[in-house]
């Protein structure tokens, strides 16, 4: 008997739950993706394109194959579940109102062929779902709670990845993707790539975390995000591993957090999870400043210069470049996430658009009226300027006490515009 393995957000032949149970119940496997026509050209298709080529290449040391196809994922499994006749289609599930109509697509199709469908959790530790709040409700709707119960929640085995995967004879590989970009070279897309970082980040720089992850110049964080995001390192298998990581862990579980959160409410990418009548400005010159890193405010300037750059941005500088668009030039929130999604290479509906509402106060901040001082932020997480300088070279010349506030510089700033706001 054959089964389609259909892969998504799960690039990964380490700790892959569909893979794996395919593999043990069925004679024959065919893995399959297929690459959506719409997906726009950028660094994030550069990315996913490295990361087929190598899950492809692992597949074929296994002895196996990766069929890509492009169009709908649904028509392309299911024709092609036809061809080999194949008793039954296995993939992995995933939150967000797109995800969750094609596995409901694809179960009914299933179901009309005749076909077994199963559906895997593994894009998460903690399936989404899996805990409920015990004073009621479908989803934590805060995090420290949540925090509690999914550290104490059991875990499933790590998978291995397969030894073997035997494909029927005369599948037609198809061609991978030609990427039009190439991600930025600290971003190198795949699994192998993947496990090696989280390695080395686990050996060598894990225990630094609690103190280092909110200096904005040290490369103090994993950088696992984009790896995280196309499934090339599973969370649960990062998490076995994390000695001294509880610090890391937590982040993981905001991870977790922001899945359960989604799957509870797929129009997180549209509306507000906890509307509260927000009077936004349609301020177009504004949000074009923000969006070029042409704001005059060098901190905000510098983290949206570095996702202009290299497809990602420190957390920080994430939280302090949303702020100022949503609390301080009062731009909807829909406008930032947008333009983070069309960039970042981790770039996933649960985690940005869930911070996005995070930050904006319409999400699960149980402050929703916060605000973040860009200014005291940029003082104390870039003290020396040393990572507004490193994305905003107009600043190079000016001193270290004046660099978050070039306006009051004594020497120029080379074209770097005045400040769209003053006051913090
Ligand atoms: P580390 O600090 O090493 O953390 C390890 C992992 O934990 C991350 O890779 C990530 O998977 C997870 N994680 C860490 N912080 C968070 C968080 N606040 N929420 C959810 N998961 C977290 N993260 C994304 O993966 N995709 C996004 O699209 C995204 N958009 C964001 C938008 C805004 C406005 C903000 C404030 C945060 C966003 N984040 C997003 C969360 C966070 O900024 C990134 O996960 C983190 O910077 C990735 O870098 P890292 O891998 O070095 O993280």
């Amino acid at each position: 008997d054959t089964v389609v393995v259909l892969f998504d957000r799960d690039l990964r032949v380490h700790d892959h739950p569909a893979l794996a149970a395919a593999c043990e119940e069925a004679r024959q496997v065919v893995p399959l993706f297929v690459v959506d026509p719409a997906m726009p050209e950028g660094p994030r298709r550069g990315f996913l394109a490295e990361c087929l080529a190598d899950l492809r290449g692992s597949l074929r040391e296994r002895g196996g194959e990766l069929a890509i196809r492009r169009g709908d994922p649904v028509a392309e499994a299911m024709r092609l579940a036809g061809e080999l006749s194949a008793q039954a289609v296995f993939t992995g599930l995933d939150v967000g109102s797109p995800a969750r109509r094609r596995q409901r697509r694809l179960a009914r199709e299933c179901a009309n062929a005749r076909m077994e469908f199963r559906g895997f959790p593994g894009v998460t530790i903690v399936p989404p779902g899996a805990l409920r709040p015990s004073g009621g409700g479908d989803h934590y709707r805060v995090f420290t709670p949540y925090w509690r119960a999914w550290s104490r929640h059991r875990r499933r085995q790590v998978l291995k990845a397969p030894g073997m995967v035997v494909v029927p004879g005369g599948l037609d590989p198809g061609p991978l993707p030609v990427p039009g970009h190439r991600p930025h070279e600290l971003f190198r897309g795949g699994e192998t790539v993947g496990r090696r970082r989280a390695r080395q980040w686990l050996r060598h720089c894990v225990a630094d975390y609690a103190d280092g992850h909110d200096d904005l110049a040290g490369n103090r964080t994993s950088k696992l995000s984009p790896y995280l995001r196309f499934g090339c390192v599973s969370p649960l298998e990062l998490e076995s591993l994390a000695e001294d990581g509880d610090a890391f862990v937590r982040q993981l579980c905001w991870r977790d957090f922001f899945h359960q959160v989604t799957e509870a409410f797929p129009r997180i990418d549209r509306d507000d999870y906890r509307p509260r009548g927000h009077d936004w400005h349609d301020d177009r010159d504004a949000a074009q400043a923000w969006k070029e890193g042409m704001t005059g405010i060098p901190i905000v300037d510098a983290g949206v210069r570095q996702l202009l750059a290299e497809g990602w941005m420190h957390n920080r500088a994430r939280m302090i470049v949303a702020s100022f668009l949503v609390k301080r030039l009062r731009v909807d929130w829909r406008i930032g996430a947008e333009f983070f999604s069309e960039r970042l290479l981790d770039g996933d509906v649960a985690n940005n658009h869930g911070n996005w509402q995070w930050v904006a106060g319409t999400g699960n901040d149980t402050r929703p009226n916060r605000t973040v001082n860009h200014l005291r932020q940029a003082r104390r997480f870039d003290p020396d300027g040393e990572y507004v300088r490193r994305y905003v070279p107009e600043l190079a010349a000016v001193p270290p006490n004046a660099v978050h506030e070039p306006w009051r510089s004594p020497v120029g700033v080379g074209g770097y515009p005045a400040p769209l706001v003053t006051t913090d």
